[in-house]
């Protein structure tokens, strides 16, 4: 299918799609062109360095494959949060408090870099909705109150939730306390990265769609860059083509684990009965995996993603496992039919952070933001636009994260065991801490009736808490069983 004529055959059978902007395809590059910067790959990360690059009145070309975001830029959750894919305990190990802390300051100013492109650009077709809810499972107070306390010396805007407000606002028995990110936002990708390129488009930047980059002679002061019509020349080439660099640099890429995953939205559910589950509007995550990521999109639809799986498949084949994770999560729902489902894939590299840098002379690479990208690749867009043309060297501050092999075939199988076996233990995790749960309000109840009974026994007017109580109790629970998954560890 030709992707020009139908935004199906490039985006995926996506919500995102069906709610696209409306936007002009680009034409491939059909003559030899001579700029200072070739910008390869036309996800968030080649947009930003290229808008970046023409605003400081340098030429640049930007070339891609296929669609513009037609890869995980489009078609991802959207959740643009601080930090990185790296948890923050892992990187203040690596490089230390300071540099750690400098890195998150880095990550803030990539949010905050999308947040003023949509202030500036319009947020018609972008809705943002405000907020990051990151829920536990477990009641391990303690642990939530360390990584608050560290993500707030990192500078990180947070505030702990205790488990009655976290279930004030997500009516789910699953869930305990939750970190607060204040900052965090989510937004329509898609729509901004149309928005992205139309303001690259305006400050200079030419752009071109299915336009693969065949080779490339890194060698001499002006690099050469093949195309299936035309030859392009550049002083700098910026390598911003994620997972499917394999073509043209198998090397570098062997440097990632693509890591796919599936996202369903619901068909419209009554309003009234969404909003009583789920009464937050931001974004809700509640594992560290790639399962449970959710928010309200549309006013009445719940998008919802997980199932990581290492070799891309069928997202039909998740419809059920994902429908099955909301009914586990939120009983009270009902079956939910899904209307749009697909996948996307992204990549992760060893170490979980960015490859940021200059590979050879005039060659950077903009690469490896694994499921935290929406922050990173505006802060490695800045970064690397500003190394270029102002020869700043904040891109050396991710130096310790060195280019690590990523183990090939036998690196994705080692990839999908840790998630099956993160899966295992944090489900049973979750069933301890239910199961103290329930062991806590027995202890608390009296061993044989309820305060209600208790009360029409002896007479007397039963308070209106041990009412709110007994109709808790009297609620159906949760199965402790998950119905079987169709796909499910895959
Ligand atoms: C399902 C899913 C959910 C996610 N959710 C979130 C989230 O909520 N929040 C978050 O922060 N991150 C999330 N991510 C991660 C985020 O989407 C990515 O990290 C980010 O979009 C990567 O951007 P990129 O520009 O590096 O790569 P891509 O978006 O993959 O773009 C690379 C582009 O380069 C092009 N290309 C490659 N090789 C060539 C070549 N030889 N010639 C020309 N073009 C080429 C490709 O066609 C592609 O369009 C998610 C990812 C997925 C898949």
């Amino acid at each position: 299918m030709n992707e020009h004529a139908d935004p199906a055959a490039a985006y995926g059978r996506s919500w995102y799609a069906a709610t696209m902007l409306p936007v002009e395809p680009r034409p491939p590059l059909a003559v030899d062109l001579d700029v200072d910067v070739a910008v390869i790959g036309g996800g968030l990360a080649g947009l930003t360095a290229a808008r970046e690059v023409a605003r400081r009145g340098w030429s640049v070309a930007l070339l891609e494959a296929g669609r513009l975001a037609g890869s995980a830029s489009g078609r991802n959750t959207g959740f643009v949060l601080p930090g990185f894919a790296a948890d923050a305990d892992k990187i203040v190990a690596r490089v230390g408090f300071e540099h750690a802390k400098d890195l998150w300051a880095l990550s803030q100013a990539g949010l905050d870099y999308v947040r003023d492109t949509i202030a500036a650009e319009g947020a018609d077709g972008i809705d943002p909705e405000a907020g990051w809810l990151y829920v536990s499972k477990v009641d391990d107070s303690d642990e939530l109150f360390r990584t608050i306390g560290l993500l707030g010396d990192l500078g990180c805007e947070v505030e702990g939730w205790p488990t009655e407000r976290v279930r004030a606002f997500l009516r789910s028995e699953r869930y305990f306390g939750a970190i607060h990110f204040l900052r965090a936002f989510t937004i329509h990708p898609l729509n901004y990265a149309l928005k992205l390129a139309a303001a690259a488009e305006r400050d200079g930047a030419r752009i071109f769609e299915t336009t693969p980059a065949l080779s490339i002679d890194p060698t001499g002061v002006r690099k050469r860059v093949t195309t299936p019509a035309a030859r392009l020349r550049a002083a700098h080439v910026v390598l911003a083509g994620n997972v499917e660099l394999k073509g043209l640099l198998p090397r570098v890429a062997a440097t990632l684990v693509p890591i796919t995953t599936y996202v369903i939205v619901t068909a419209p559910i009554e309003r009234d009965r969404l909003t009583a589950a789920v009464g937050y509007r931001g974004a809700v995550s509640d594992t560290d995996l790639a399962d449970n990521h959710y928010r309200i999109v549309g006013g009445d639809r719940l998008m919802w993603s997980g199932r990581a799986t290492v070799w891309p498949r069928n997202p039909r084949r998740y419809r059920a496992a994902l429908t099955s994770d909301i009914a586990k999560t939120y009983p009270q729902l009902g079956r939910v039919a899904v209307d749009y489902a697909w996948n996307g894939t992204l990549g992760n590299t060893v170490h979980r952070m960015p490859q940021i840098g200059e590979l050879g002379p005039g060659v950077w690479l903009a690469s490896g933001f694994g499921g935290h990208g929406l922050d990173t690749t505006a802060m490695a867009g800045n970064i690397v636009a500003r190394a270029i043309v102002e020869g700043d060297e904040t891109w050396r501050k991710f130096t310790p994260f060195e280019l690590v092999w990523a183990g090939g075939v036998f690196g994705r199988t080692a990839a999908q065991l840790r998630v099956w076996i993160k899966r295992l233990t944090d489900g049973a995790a979750e069933r301890r801490a239910q199961a103290r749960a329930v062991a806590q309000r027995s202890a608390s109840e009296p061993p044989t009736q309820s305060p209600a009974a208790d009360a029409a026994a002896s007479g007397s007017i039963v308070p209106p808490d041990a009412r709110v109580d007994e109709a808790e109790h009297a609620a159906p629970r949760q199965q402790d069983s998950e119905p079987s998954h169709q796909g499910a560890g895959d």
